[in-house]
């Protein structure tokens, strides 16, 4: 192994989770000296891995409900004796395409090499015509993103696909909310599209870590309330992915026996109350047992669950009261599994988000409430939630860094479950990309850990020498 490139490693490691890093953070991030924290920064800069990026101020201290985008940048911008600090960030090698694809949304861009967001498309999904007809969805999103951001197929490196699904085991993927999904997936949608796609699979817990002030917490679950419920969580600036990809699923924490029907194929799960299209099932339900309420039925049945929740958080303000009894069921397990969260975990910081509870701070507030009775020592707990803050374009700029930096801990995306496109439209165009797919190729797929790119802090980290730990005691 060449010197310095197992450094090199973790330093791309740890900017994968910063939006922006000093060297001095860097330091003390990876336990090195500040000097050899500098020379590394240099070295990956030289290699076009790493850039320059402009400096904005960031608040000290997380704000509670401060629900304001902090997009393109997160860097502070003096140091505490009022010095400027030059900041780092991720460069990419080359453009990639990027969609994330929730129940209810599909998103696409194309981030290029200095993580500029360009042709940002999005498109409501009422329903998906199993997985021929997500194919179908991409490839027209691809039509839609490549002119709107003035690049051509065969400027990509390929594709970057994040989807609401995990990993079981090696060879197989699965989601309770997109019954579709499986691990044929990338590789027929590599093969459609002529390009490689790598799949990004909790890029939301990523993107908001990189945009936290220093210093940063020492452990911040992302409660995710949308399409899905899940809980991810990273700790000690690593995710926890758990033994086979699978940890922070609070979705699948059952509550009642005889509950509704999860898409996990178990009865009463949290995900099954709370999720986006739970809500306007049980709302329908009510409806059509005749329950009065000025909700639109028609809307609630034609659109996407995203934009029902929106009808039904306008109606829960106006005091509809179906809309506010089916809010009541729906607080009061969330509170029940935020309670979950905070006696397993007690996590430094819980940042909220997904489309039900995000930018609706009241529905937030109702949860934390209600998860007091449930909470161990609730007395004597600091608040930890606060409001997702990571915009879309940071999710999508993730999902691009995620492509590029795969193996920024050695830890080579599953050829089981990565697409890798036969005729690649792009293979004598990117010079980068060869060495990285033939290395995929090379090694067997033998580890579930390696289809989430966007866990792979979850690998062993190496211990920082002993020296080094002692010079900075
Ligand atoms: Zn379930």
């Amino acid at each position: 192994m060449r010197a310095g490139s197992l450094s090199d490693h973790s330093l791309l490691d740890y900017m994968l989770h910063r939006a922006a890093v000093s060297a001095p953070e860097v330091a003390r991030a990876l336990h090195v000296p500040p000097s050899t924290a500098m020379s590394m920064m240099a070295r990956l800069v030289r290699r076009g891995q790493a850039m320059r990026v402009p400096t904005t101020d960031l608040p000290d201290e997380t704000t509670p409900n401060n629900a304001a985008s902090v997009a393109n940048v997160a860097a502070v911008s003096t140091s505490r004796r009022g010095r400027p600090v030059v900041a780092y960030g991720l460069r990419l090698p080359a453009p990639v395409a990027v969609v994330l694809f929730d129940g209810s949304e599909a998103s696409g861009a194309v981030v290029d090499a200095g993580l500029a967001v360009r042709g940002v498309r999005r498109q409501e999904l009422a329903a998906v015509e199993g997985q021929a007809g997500a194919i179908a969805l991409v490839e027209r999103m691809l039509a839609r993103v490549l002119p709107a951001a003035g690049l051509a197929r065969g400027d990509l490196a390929g594709l970057g696909l994040s989807i609401n699904a995990v990993p079981l085991g090696a060879r197989t993927l699965a989601s309770s909310v997109l019954p579709w999904v499986d691990a044929s997936l990338a590789p027929r949608l590599a093969d459609a599209l002529g390009l490689p796609v790598h799949l990004v699979l909790t890029p939301t817990i990523v993107a908001e870590h990189r945009l936290l002030p220093e210093p940063l917490p020492g452990s911040m679950v992302y409660l995710r309330v949308g399409d899905g419920v899940s809980s991810h969580f990273i700790a000690g600036r690593r995710c926890h992915a758990g033994h086979g990809s699978l940890a922070g699923e609070l979705g699948h924490v059952s509550l009642e026996a005889d509950g509704p029907l999860c898409g996990c194929g178990r009865r009463g799960c949290l995900e099954a109350w709370c999720s986006g299209p739970a809500i306007v099932r049980a709302v329908r339900e009510d409806l059509r047992a005749g329950v009065a309420s000025t909700l639109d039925a028609g809307l609630l049945q034609r659109a996407s669950a995203r934009a029902a929740v929106d009808h039904i958080a306008q109606a829960w303000r106006a005091g509809d009261s179906l809309a506010r009894t089916a809010m009541d069921r729906v607080f009061d397990r969330l509170g029940r599994g935020l309670a979950i969260i905070l006696n397993l975990v007690d996590p430094d910081l819980i940042v909220v988000g997904g489309y039900v509870l995000r930018d609706r701070p009241e529905w937030i507030e109702e949860v934390r409430r209600r998860a007091l009775p449930w909470t161990l020592h609730a007395a004597r707990r600091e608040n930890p939630l606060r409001v997702a803050r990571a915009t879309l374009e940071d999710e999508l700029r993730v999902i691009a860094c995620h492509y590029h930096y795969p193996l920024a801990g050695k830890t080579p995306p599953s050829s089981a479950l990565e697409g890798e496109a036969k005729r690649g439209a792009n293979d004598e165009s990117d010079p980068d990309s060869q060495p990285r797919r033939r290395r995929a190729r090379a090694k067997p797929a033998h580890r579930a850990k390696s289809a989430s790119p966007a866990r792979s802090l979850a690998r062993p980290r190496p211990r920082p020498r002993k020296k080094l730990r002692s010079l900075l005691a």
